[in-house]
Formats: C-alpha cells, sequence, structure tokens
C-alpha cells in the first residue's frame, strides 16, 4: 500500500525532531515502499545548509538508528534544503519556486504537506504566509502537521487556531500527539473492542478504578527554559494522558472512521467533572523533584537545573482523580499520574475489577488480589492480565498468577515508532490518530482551572526527592478511597 506522491516540507530540518524522529521515519517508510516513487521532502531551516549538507545530515540521523541503511543514497537523493527566514515572505516565494520545480520533476500533482517541527511560537505565523505567499496555491492536497504544545492554554490555543484554519480546514490540519502514534496506546481500541470477554464489563459494574502512570528518569535535562513555562500538567497532562483517557473511556464507534471516532473522545472530554478553586486540592497534587540520588548518583534538584528559577513553582509531577459524570463511569476514579525523575521510566495503564461478590478462600489472613488488566505502552508493549488460581497441592489456597503478552515476541522486532506510523497516516489522508480542534478546547478548558489556580498559590516545594514515585499526597489521594498506587514493574 503505496501512498500518494507528495511534497514534504519539514520546518525545523535542522531541529532535534527532526533528526531523531522524522529522518529515520521517512526511510523506513522508504524501504518498506510505502513512500511512492514519488516524494521530495524540502527541509526549512535558518542555517546557510545545502543540499548536500542536509543530505549528509539526514543519512547520519538514519544510520544512528539503523546499521545496514540500504539504499540511503537513493533515499538522500530526493532531499532539498532551503535556508529561510520564517518571518519574511521573500523566503516563503523563493520556496515556492523550489516546491513548483520540485512538483514538475517529481510528478506530485501539487500534493503537499508542510510539517512544522519548530517552535511553536511560529505556528501561526508560517501557517499565514504559505497562504498569502502562494504555497498552497496547487491542485493537490495541502496538509499541515503540527507538532506539541498547542497553545499554552485555551486562549492562545483559540488564538493559534484561528490563525490555521484561515488557511487550512479542520480534516487538513494533524495534531500531532505522538502518544497516538504509539502501538499499545492503538491497541486499547481494539483490545476493548474485539473481545468479547471485555467490553461487557467495561464499566462501573466491574471497574473499580483505573490507574495510569507515565514515569519519566530524566529531570528537565536542557529543556529547563521550556519547562519553566509548562510544567507536567502542560506538558504530559493536557495532551498525553487525557487522551489516554479518553480512548479508554469512550462509548464504541459505530465505525472505525475519524469523525466517528474523534467525536467518542469528544464526550468523554466533555463528561470529565470540572474541578474548580478549593475543591482542586481534592483532586490534584502538585510536586517538584528536590535534590536526591541514583544507584549512588547524585542528582540535582530542578531549582538547581539549568535555566530553572532557583524558586520555581513549577510542577514536575502532577497526579489527579478524574470522575467522567456519565452511565458507564459514575463512580469510578481515574487515577492519572505522571512527572520527571522518577523511579523509573514506564507508560502503563492498570484496570482493577471489582473483587468477586463474596471470597470463599479466605481461610488464611490473605485476600483474594483483585483481577486487574494491565497495558504496557513503553518501554515494553504488552497486555498483561492477573488473576487468581489454586496453590497446586493438596491445598485450596489460592495464588495470583499471570497471563502475559509481550508485543514484541510476535512482531520479532521492535514495532515501528509512533512517528513512522504517524507519517504514513498522514500521507494517507486518516485523521484519527491526531489530534482534533474540539479535544484541544476541551482538554485545555479541564486543565486551565487547575493551572491558573496553581499558578495564583505558591506550593510547597520541593516536595520529592529525585528518583523517587513522586510526593507522598499521591497515595494519599488514592488512600482515601480506599485504593493505591499498583507497583508499575
Ligand atoms: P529544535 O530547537 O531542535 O529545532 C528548531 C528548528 O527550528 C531548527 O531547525 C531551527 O533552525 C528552526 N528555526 C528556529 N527558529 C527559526 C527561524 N526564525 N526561522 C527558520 N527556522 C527556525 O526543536 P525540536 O526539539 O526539534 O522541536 C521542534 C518542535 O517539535 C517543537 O514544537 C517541540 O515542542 C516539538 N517536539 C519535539 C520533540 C523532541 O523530541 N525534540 C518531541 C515532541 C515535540
Amino acid at each position: 500500500s503505496e501512498t500518494p506522491a507528495s511534497l514534504i516540507m519539514i520546518f525545523g530540518a535542522t531541529g532535534d525532531l527532526a533528526k531523531r524522529k522524522l529522518y529515520p521515519s521517512l526511510y523506513h517508510l522508504f524501504r518498506k515502499g510505502k513512500l511512492a516513487e514519488h516524494f521530495a521532502v524540502v527541509g526549512v531551516a535558518r542555517r546557510p545548509w545545502t543540499n548536500e549538507v542536509l543530505r549528509e545530515h539526514v543519512k547520519d540521523s538514519v544510520l544512528s538508528s539503523i546499521h545496514d541503511a540500504e539504499d540511503i543514497e537513493k533515499f538522500i537523493s530526493h532531499f532539498y534544503y532551503q535556508s529561510h527566514d520564517v518571518t519574511d515572505s521573500q523566503s516563503y516565494i523563493q520556496l515556492k519556486d523550489l516546491a513548483n520545480q520540485l512538483d514538475q520533476k517529481y510528478s506530485l500533482e501539487g500534493n503537499r504537506i508542510f510539517y512544522l517541527a519548530m517552535a511553536p511560537e511560529f505556528f501561526g505565523t508560517i501557517a499565514e504566509h504559505l497562504k498569502i505567499d502562494g504555497l498552497t496555491d496547487t491542485d493537490g492536497f495541502h496538509r499541515l502537521v503540527i507538532e506539541k504544545p498547542f497553545g499554552h492554554d485555551l486562549d492562545s490555543a483559540i488564538q493559534l487556531n484561528k490563525q490555521i484554519r484561515n488557511v487550512f480546514s479542520e480534516n487538513d490540519i494533524y495534531r500531532i500527539d505522538h502518544y497516538l502514534g504509539k502501538e499499545m496506546v492503538q491497541n486499547i481500541e481494539v483490545i476493548r473492542f474485539a473481545n468479547a470477554i471485555f467490553e461487557p464489563q467495561w464499566n462501573n459494574r466491574f471497574i473499580s478504578n483505573i490507574q495510569i502512570t507515565s514515569s519519566e528518569m530524566l529531570g528537565v535535562e536542557e529543556r529547563g527554559g521550556y519547562y519553566e513555562t509548562s510544567g507536567a500538567l502542560r506538558d504530559m497532562f493536557q495532551n498525553h494522558m487525557l487522551q489516554m483517557v479518553a480512548l479508554l473511556a469512550m462509548e464504541p464507534p459505530i465505525r472505525l472512521t475519524p469523525k466517528e471516532i474523534r467525536s467518542e473522545k469528544v464526550k468523554v472530554l466533555s463528561a470529565l467533572r470540572s474541578i474548580e478553586n478549593e475543591e482542586i486540592k481534592d483532586y490534584f497534587v502538585r510536586g517538584q523533584y528536590g535534590p536526591g540520588e541514583d544507584n549512588g548518583q547524585q542528582l540535582l534538584g530542578y531549582r538547581e537545573e539549568m535555566n530553572v528559577n532557583p524558586d520555581s513553582n513549577t510542577a514536575t509531577f502532577v497526579a489527579g482523580k478524574l470522575m467522567i459524570d456519565n452511565f458507564r463511569w459514575a463512580g469510578v476514579p481515574f487515577y492519572i499520574r505522571t512527572g520527571k525523575r522518577m523511579t523509573e521510566k514506564s507508560t502503563k495503564i492498570i484496570i482493577q475489577f471489582k473483587d468477586v461478590p463474596m471470597n470463599l478462600y479466605y481461610n488464611s489472613e490473605k485476600k483474594l488480589a483483585p483481577n486487574l488488566l494491565v497495558i504496557h505502552i513503553q518501554p515494553e508493549e504488552g497486555i498483561t492480565l492477573h488473576l487468581n488460581a489454586k496453590q497446586s497441592g493438596q491445598t485450596m489456597e489460592t495464588t495470583p498468577v499471570k497471563l502475559n503478552f509481550a508485543n514484541n515476541d510476535v512482531a520479532g522486532l521492535n514495532t515501528p515508532e509512533a512517528y513512522e506510523k504517524l507519517l504514513f497516516d498522514c500521507l494517507r489522508g486518516d485523521a484519527t490518530n491526531f489530534t482534533h480542534w474540539d479535544e484541544v478546547a476541551l482538554s485545555w478548558n479541564f486543565v486551565d482551572k487547575i493551572s491558573n489556580f496553581w499558578e495564583n498559590k505558591k506550593a510547597e516545594f520541593p516536595n520529592y526527592p529525585a528518583g523517587s514515585m513522586g510526593p507522598e499526597a499521591a497515595d494519599q489521594l488514592l488512600e482515601k478511597d480506599g485504593f493505591s498506587w499498583w507497583p508499575v514493574s
């Protein structure tokens, strides 16, 4: 299954994302025969590079992830470079001339993808210039791929959306949330809707709570400047975490089209119980890491990191309890936590089922373990189902057993990277795994109430040591409901 001919323009071609993700992903598509013969890539950035410099850069980026890169010379011959100033019309006119030449040379039928892989403050400006300076004046399709963050709060997101909607229709806007490209995130829907044993139980009659943890071991690294303006709530929760909640909680769509799936997700986000002001402390916990250690290595506290205010009020951890006030989920808490400098790097979803009506095996002090369905998103990909079975021997004692499915046992190799799948979807014109504007707006609306409240109240930071699972208050959030976080490893 090839994709249509197209010209892919990458704004921010010299940047980190392009190098680590976009070039290797395009190469994989090329090798798998999923990129048509007819494609060309224009790398756009500030530096005065030439085609040759870009091609060597692309080659290095591919070789650093794949060792025997067959046909690499042929692949890089499709790349062109344009040195560019994003605020100058003259630059766009040159870019248009190059695009038109490549259109002819590769028979691209005027199809164009504009991938904005650069600082978000330029997203609106670039989109406007693409139209004013005529880059969208061709017969084919014109799609805009836009990286995160989509705004900083609801107002700025509305503003940005206005600017890009002046040029592109909603159907041609592909807002990246790379979690939606992850194999096991895409699997949530299949586990739910393709298995007779789960869907009938997927509601408040059988599920007691759902826990989603996305922990990182790293601190802010060199991104202190950006992170100071964002924090865990905006950087992870507003987008990736809420997207996973929507997929876990949505109603079965009537069919698997982008429109139907995304409208079910929108309904979940509209049913989120809105939490404001003084109530926030009952539902949300913020944290910031202080100094700590990992295997004898001393770790800096957040306030000591580069480009971070020594008095910073920015949260590097957030835990929350979400309630979805609809028929299916009334009364079932969704507990979410995400943070930096935690004990391990892991993203997991744990669905805890309610206990059996009575325990026939309660002959020792041992309680029956609840059934858990664990969806491992990263770094491992798979599913574990925790059941109770009989201990072998002359006993009726129970023992927990785990049914395990590891994705890499089946695929035999790593599943494709999120970006490879998302680029392929965009080339085919399938926006299912991209965020619709309505989802963006509803998630900001929910998050703004919390971030505004927190911004105006100084927190007692730091409140968890680097290398731990977050502040104690995050444990208490569940304890007061009679639950606790399941260990993620
Ligand atoms: P980067 O700083 O490494 O690269 C920025 C690119 O933009 C460079 O190519 C630079 O030349 C170009 N640029 C900057 N100012 C310019 C100007 N005035 N005119 C022309 N070009 C200009 O950034 P990055 O890490 O690649 O991130 C790009 C986008 O992707 C951001 O929106 C970021 O939030 C998002 N993102 C990045 C990652 C990642 O892993 N790096 C992950 C998720 C999302």
